[in-house]
């Protein structure tokens, strides 16, 4: 970097050359620059309400960390009024999340922050390690993304909190809107700029991964889901970080993360080399794109076993742990229309439920702090314990 002056303040050194302008600026001026735009996409989005309580999705990863960090500086400098939760979900993965979650727990600290964890083995009884053991590690990001976007739901409401953010950015953003057009997702493709969603809408196969999931993820119980860093650089989130020495973790998931994102990712990277402002110039497409009528809709009701928001009479979640209850793991992977889908769907619908199904996720409560036992649509249900929330 060659001696010149930032060119915000022309009075400090320049030390770094902004990924999304190309200017070259100072240490304090990027530290402005960077939370005043998170700030103005707020604004200007109208993103939350004075007195709200908000979760913050905090897996200790770089995204989520320096949203914590600037979603609390802004509150505080803004007076936003936000009633602020680091929400986790503990996936079960050894090696990777148990440490993740280390970090959190530093960052409750740092932050003066509430943590509250959920575990995917006390609301579906079987940790990532489990259900890779049973499925290989072919789908197992399919699993682990269906159960995290309901369990951050159920930890939201857990939590009475009416709104969770997530540390999506720009870069997430411009490779979900490539692939929903690299697929003909139409209906997607639709919505999966919006910077906040509302909805019952799952994310595609290939969307569920780690953290993708979340970034096509339209919603699904009325609990909105933001992203403030939709227009940030990923590179400058890591700059951020770096600079402001955060505590974040950076190691990868042991369990692969998705490859059909990996590929559209790789493609974003060789556009932004011939045309640097690739990232921001998708985002604006996707915004300005306007669909059809003709084009279907997915169509909003409750899951009859455990009352989260589906598109199908069984929630995915609720397929995808009823395979792994009876060890046939590819039901609810693939098509929801497969005759052993239809089979699951029809053993639900009433007393004469037969079939032994092993035990079902809990019945979704909004109203109440503990997410309640479901046990009057699935008579032959295991007993379903009550979901206590560690708070650490
Ligand atoms: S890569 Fe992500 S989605 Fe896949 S198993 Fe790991 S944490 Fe879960
Ligand atoms: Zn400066
Ligand atoms: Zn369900």
């Amino acid at each position: 970097m060659p001696s010149r002056l930032c060119s915000t303040c022309e009075k400090a050194r320049a030390v770094l050359r902004r990924p999304k302008t190309g200017e070259l600026v100072c240490r304090e001026c990027f530290y402005y620059i960077f939370e005043e735009e998170v700030h103005q996409t707020i604004i200007n989005s109208r993103l939350f309400k004075k007195g709200e309580k908000v979760a913050i999705g905090a897996s200790g990863g770089k995204d989520s960390t320096v949203l914590a960090h600037v979603i609390k500086t802004l509150n505080d400098r803004y007076s936003y009024g936000l009633d602020l939760f680091l929400l986790s979900i503990d996936e079960g993965i050894t090696g990777y999340r148990d440490d993740s979650l280390e970090t959190v727990k530093r960052n409750k600290v740092q932050y003066s922050l509430p943590l509250k964890v959920l575990g995917y083995d006390e609301l579906y009884g079987w940790t990532m390690d489990e259900i890779v053991k049973q499925v290989g590690t072919r789908n197992n990001c399919t699993f682990c993304g269906v159960f995290r976007r309901q369990a951050l739901d159920r930890g939201a409401a857990a939590l009475e909190v009416d709104h969770i953010i997530t540390g999506h950015n720009a870069d997430d953003m411009a490779e979900t809107v490539l692939m929903n057009i690299l697929r003909g997702d139409i209906a997607r493709l639709e919505r999966c700029t919006e910077i906040c969603t509302q909805g019952p809408e799952q994310p595609a196969e290939e969307d569920q991964g780690c953290g993708d999931a979340q970034a096509n993820d339209l919603g699904g119980t009325g609990i909105k889901r933001s992203k403030p860093f939709k227009y940030a650089y990923e590179k400058e989130i890591v700059m951020y970080a770096h600079y402001k020495k955060l505590d974040y973790f950076s190691t990868e998931c042991i369990y692969h993360p998705n490859a059909y994102r990996a590929y559209a990712r790789e493609y974003l990277r060789e556009l932004e080399l011939i045309r640097p402002s690739a990232v921001i110039d998708i985002i604006h497409s996707g915004e300005a794109l306007c669909v059809g009528q003709q084009v279907k809709r997915v169509k909003q009701m409750s899951c009859k076993r455990c009352g989260y928001m589906s598109s199908n009479e069984l929630c995915k979640a609720c397929l995808l742990l009823e395979g792994l209850n009876r060890g046939t793991p590819s039901l609810g992977i693939h098509s929801g229309k497969s005759k052993i889908a239809r089979e699951a769907r029809a053993n639900d619908s009433g007393p004469n439920d037969e079939s032994n199904i092993g035990r079902t996720i809990p019945k979704f409560s909004r109203k109440n702090a503990d997410v309640t036992s479901s046990t009057s649509s699935n008579p032959t249900a295991n007993a379903q314990p009550q979901i206590a929330i560690s708070a650490e």
